[in-house]
């Protein structure tokens, strides 16, 4: 038998080398981690974390309008940026912290170095020759700006964590997650924000309602969103940076967020030289078990480009392995993934879109709901709640969760358990509801809105 350096080498710290590699030396693996860049990976670092404090951070202007109903006067607002982007670097650096000890911790060695893969078993970091039984290629993605004439003059995400200032004027181009939670931040600390989309409704793949709900409802929170249309090019001017869209119109803004996507990892790690196979879009591709073409080396998570989520990646690290270290075969399940959005108000959604819901099962029920928060009947600011639920009449199982109001995320998470479970319409009906909340809605829906 051949004796390698290590038993399983990983390369990216992101959220599912880290939870892989751990869990890897729980089962006695001898592991090793080559992160070069910060440990945590997109989400701990320019991702879930820090996005999810900002979106706490923009809510509080709000929040000071809503307290006026309820009979509080505040002094006149101000918000100082500065002292939020070093709170947040200060957590993300406790996290990386926690991150470097848990893989320490269990018994992994930590490479702050590249890694390049000089054959299916063998690496290179910092001049040192490694070699691994198993190669595990955690290298994740990074945010994708197209060409076109002023692309420099842009911001991407990554940059959006660290600006030495907060610019006043901003526009967001894109429709995706990124695009719409940067949107609802930017608006919430204050900013002027134009939201650019390509298509005629963004958030495409969710469901249609909950787009439209989400975009009146972000109209009615002062974003100028602009469908149908996209950016040609952009100047620097006097004024600041100069937008020119497709219609020919131009916007000036002092900041321009691209959030049109990102693009697995894949270059300069030696992938070719081994011949492992990419996809068209320049993910790798993997088998079910997460294996590539070439069998010693493994993908997970974003590098993939397949459920781009955290939870997912984690889930897939644990299952590859369990199958590799733990003598244990459990595929991931990618039924019923739950996932929101944290846009303003936020949106949380598991299982099927009404469209394909329809294409789907053929005959369905759907139940929806639009109503006022109890907590914003006596606001002066108006907010309202979406929800929807989509039937399979046939089964009478619920296949289609899908919420747009505050507190999305949390109340998804506890359905998605639910339908996962396979509930039909029937368990959701003889649920007691927990009163008053928002989430009792779903368990109170008698009439269906169509079938
Ligand atoms: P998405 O792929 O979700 O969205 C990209 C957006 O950019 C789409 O609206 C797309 O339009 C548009 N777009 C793509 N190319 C162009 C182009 N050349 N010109 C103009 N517009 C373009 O990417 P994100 O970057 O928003 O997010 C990446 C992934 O990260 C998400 O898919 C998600 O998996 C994950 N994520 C999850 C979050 C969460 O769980 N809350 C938060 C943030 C990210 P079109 O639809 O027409 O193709």
């Amino acid at each position: 038998m051949a004796s390698y350096d290590c038993d399983f080498f990983v390369i990216g710290g992101g959220s599912g080398g880290v939870r892989a590699a751990r869990m890897a030396a729980g089962f006695g693996a001898r592991v090793m981690v080559a992160e070069e860049r910060y440990l945590g990976g997109t989400c701990v670092n320019v991702g879930c974390i820090p996005k999810k404090l900002f979106v706490y951070a923009s809510r509080y202007r709000e929040e000071r309008e809503v307290a006026q109903g309820y009979g509080w006067t505040m002094a006149e607002p101000h918000f100082d940026w500065p002292t939020l982007v070093r709170n947040k670097d200060q957590e993300i650096l406790r996290l990386n912290g926690v991150y470097e000890r848990l893989l320490l911790n269990a018994g992994c060695a930590v490479l702050a170095a590249r890694a390049t893969l000089l054959d299916p078993h063998t690496l290179e970091v910092d001049g040192r020759r490694i070699s691994a039984e198993h190669i595990l290629v955690a290298t994740g993605g990074w945010p994708l700006v197209p060409e076109f004439p002023g692309r420099e003059f842009v911001l991407t995400s990554n940059e959006m964590f660290h600006l030495d200032a907060l610019p006043q004027r901003m526009v967001v181009v894109g429709g995706g997650y990124i695009a719409v939670e940067f949107a609802g931040i930017l608006r919430g600390l204050g900013c002027a924000v134009t939201q650019i989309y390509r298509g005629p409704l963004f958030l495409r793949g969710f469901d249609s309602e909950v787009r439209e709900f989400l975009a009146a409802q972000m109209r009615h929170k002062g974003v100028d969103l602009r469908f149908d249309t996209g950016v040609t090019r952009i100047d620097k001017t006097a004024d600041g940076l100069t937008l020119t869209l497709h219609d020919g119109a131009t916007l000036t803004a002092d900041g321009v967020l691209y959030a049109t996507g990102r693009v697995p990892m894949t270059s300069a790690l030696g992938l070719e030289q081994c011949g492992v196979a990419l996809d068209a879009a320049g993910a790798i591709r993997v088998d079910a078990h997460y294996r590539t073409n070439v069998p010693s080396i493994y993908a997970l998570g974003d590098v993939t480009n397949r459920v781009n989520l955290t939870p997912v990646a984690l889930a897939e690290g644990m299952s590859l392995v369990r199958r590799l270290f733990g003598a244990r075969d459990q595929p991931v399940d990618y039924d019923y993934i739950p996932t929101a959005i944290f846009s303003q108000p936020p949106v949380g959604t598991v299982g099927c879109s009404e469209a394909v819901a329809r294409a789907q099962f053929g005959e369905i029920e759907v139940y929806t709901s639009t109503f006022t928060p109890l907590r914003y009947t006596v606001s002066p600011l108006k907010e309202q709640a979406f929800m929807k639920l989509i039937v399979a009449t046939q089964t009478q199982r619920v296949v289609g969760l899908h919420l747009c109001g505050e507190d999305a995320g949390e109340i998804t998470q506890g359905f998605a358990v639910a339908m996962r479970a396979g509930a039909t319409k029937e368990i959701f009906d003889t649920t007691i509801g927990i009163h008053p909340s928002s989430a009792e809605e779903f368990v109170t829906m008698r009439e269906p809105t169509r079938r």
